[in-house]
Order: C-alpha cells, then structure tokens, then sequence
C-alpha cells in the first residue's frame, strides 16, 4: 500500500513534567474527475485530422527525400529540409520513416487513419518491419502495446540485427562529477578482475554486469527459491523468486495497459493480505502508485486471474486495447441513470476495503 504521499507530522507538547508526542497524518486527495464530452469531441476530432496530414505530409516529404529535391533549396538533408520548412530534423525523419512504413505495409495507413496504431508507433515500425522476421506480428504489437514498450521492442530488434554484424554499440552519457569519479577506477579494476586486457568500454560493461549479478531479480536463476508457499508461512516478505516472476510476466512495468511506469512500482494483493491472500506469484500483480490508487477506489477493476490480468474501468469497460475506430467509436452521451454528471470523489476509506 502507498503510503508516499501521507504527510507525516510529529509534534511535542511540553508543559513541566508533561510531553505528550502527536503524530497526525493527512489522507492524500481523492482523485477527481468530471465529465467533459466537449473537449473529448474536439481532441478526437482534431486528432483525426492530424494523422490524416501527418500521413499527407509523410509521402510528400518522402519524394522530396527520394528526388533529392532539398538541395535546390540549399539543404545538405531531408532534416535540414524540415527545418527549414518549420519541423524539427527529427519530426522530418519520422515523417519519412512514417511513409516508408506505409509503402512496406499498406493496411498500416488505414489503423493509424482510425486511431489503432499511434503516428509515432507507425513510424518507429519502419525500423521494425525491414528487419522482420517469421512470427513477428508487428502490426498486432503496435495496436496493442504502449508506444514506449514498442519502441523497446523494436530498439532490441535494431540491436540484435546490428550485433550480428558489428558487436558495438555507441553509448553517450551524462554523469555528475561524482558519478563520474566513481567511473574512473573501473577501467582499472575491471582488467585485474578478468585477468586480461580489456577493450575500451569492456570494464563499464563489466562494472554494470557485476551490478545487475547482485542485485537483479530477472538474473536469478529460475527455481532457486528457498521459502516455501507464502500460504504457509506468516509474514509480508514476498520471494526473490516471485518477485522475478512478477517482473518477467509484467515487462517489468505497471500492470496497467499503456502505462509505461516501471520504478517504483507496488506489489497489490489481488485477495487482500488481511483477507488471507498469500504473497505468490498468483496473488500478486505490480502497479505504478496513481493507479494502484485507481483500483483501490474503484475507478478500475481487475477481472481475470492475476497471471492473465485484464482491467476494466469503473462502468465494466475494457481498457486491453486502443480506442475502436472512429467511426465506430462510442459517440458521447448523456449520463444514464446510476451514472452521475458530478465530479466523481471516491471516499478515502474504500481504500481499507480494497485489495492493497
Ligand atoms: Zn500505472
């Protein structure tokens, strides 16, 4: 249970011979919400037209690209072009990977039209789908995943593909003084360890590898665990070997589909631990804070077991996939009756009842 945002206060009365210590805590702030359909329907709509531009703008940049069109007006690049033309470098490359993904794949240009697949996903795929391989189900992924997790996905496809060729990678970072203090004895110490002569990088890989040996759950090996069911055994301590568990079902990140939060994420019970909900990996799922809130007030509902878990909001509606096609979309609509136009505020103490 979070416990982050409590503000604590400690205090002392004195009076001679007295001392009495309070402690007060302030309940965080119910999250609100109130209905505003209005701008729903100008988001959407203005959103429609932008991917509709996007795309336009993408296949023109695209020729412009191909013709080498930008030099006669004084660019060295495609990004240069853009620039000048009022679109960051980048955006301009995205607009050309965007295009070139299309002509790859041309039912691609119809999801991102509707809404299913996200511009920048559509974009990054273009990466993805000229290094694809038997399987891939690139298009299901880009529907289905968070733009940051398919981006993972396709930057780990970019790399394999690149190790197999050339096995290095450039890495640029920016480190505090002390960061970097801590850095220099490596390139030291790392050779003396192997007991060879390392290649420049190597004793940073090393000092990062021995960090991850120690202290990552996902390289423990498999099967090692040590404490029995937590059925069986009293207390609060969750398993290394649940935890591992927990962080390879999950990609190591919020349960919830489209957060992309993974620090700091909270074990939640789905049978609650004063209920009797033991701490394995069946009964447990990992949340970012906000919405490990959402669900102990009941803005969202977990339905199905905990190793397959699918969520719902408060009115029992999926949230497993991207918004349907526009013109399919759920037009809005006045609140039915049970369903108030109020600001929804949930009282603080549904957060005992619910699973923590
Ligand atoms: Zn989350």
């Amino acid at each position: 249970m979070s416990g982050e945002e409590d503000r604590v206060r400690l205090g002392r009365l004195s009076a001679p011979g007295v001392s009495i210590l309070f402690v007060t805590f302030k309940a965080p702030e119910p999250l609100r919400a109130r209905r505003n359909d209005d701008a729903a329907r100008r988001f959407e709509a203005s959103l429609s037209a932008m991917r509709r531009s996007a795309l336009e703008a993408a296949k023109a940049l695209l020729e412009v690209d191909r013709c080498g069109h930008f030099v006669y007006e004084g660019c060295a690049s495609v990004g240069e072009f853009g620039e000048r033309h009022g679109a960051s470098a980048g955006e301009a490359r995205r607009l050309v990977a965007l295009a070139m993904a299309v002509e790859m794949c041309p039912p691609l240009e119809e999801r991102v039209l509707t809404g299913r697949i996200p511009l920048e996903s559509a974009a990054r795929l273009y990466a993805a789908l000229s290094r694809a391989r038997p399987g891939d189900d690139w298009l299901g992924w880009a529907e289905t995943e968070s733009t940051r997790s398919l981006r993972r996905r396709v930057d780990k496809r970019v790399e394999e593909t690149r190790l197999g060729e050339a096995p290095a990678v450039a890495l640029t970072v920016f480190l505090s003084l002390a960061g970097r203090d801590g850095l220099v004895p490596a390139p030291a110490i790392a050779p003396r360890k192997a007991d060879r002569t390392l290649p420049e990088g190597e004793p940073i890989a090393a000092t990062v590898d021995h960090y991850l040996t120690s202290f990552d759950p996902m390289r423990a090996k498999a099967g090692s665990r040590r404490l029995p069911h937590t059925s069986i055994v009293v207390g609060r301590y969750v398993p290394a070997e649940v935890r591992r568990q927990l962080m390879a079902r999950g990609d190591d990140r919020c349960a919830i589909p489209f957060c992309d939060h993974d620090i700091f994420l909270e074990n939640a019970h789905v049978v609650a631990h004063a209920r009797g909900g033991h701490r394995d990996a069946d009964n447990l799922l990992r949340f970012c804070s906000k919405h490990h809130r959402m669900l102990d007030e009941g803005k969202l509902r977990q339905v199905g077991p905990a190793g397959d878990p699918k969520f719902a909001d408060a009115r029992g509606r999926g949230l497993s996939r991207r918004a349907p096609p526009s013109s399919t979309a759920e037009p809005p609509r006045a609140p039915t009756a049970g369903e108030s136009a109020e600001p929804i505020l949930l009282r603080p103490e549904t957060r005992g009842a619910a699973p923590t």
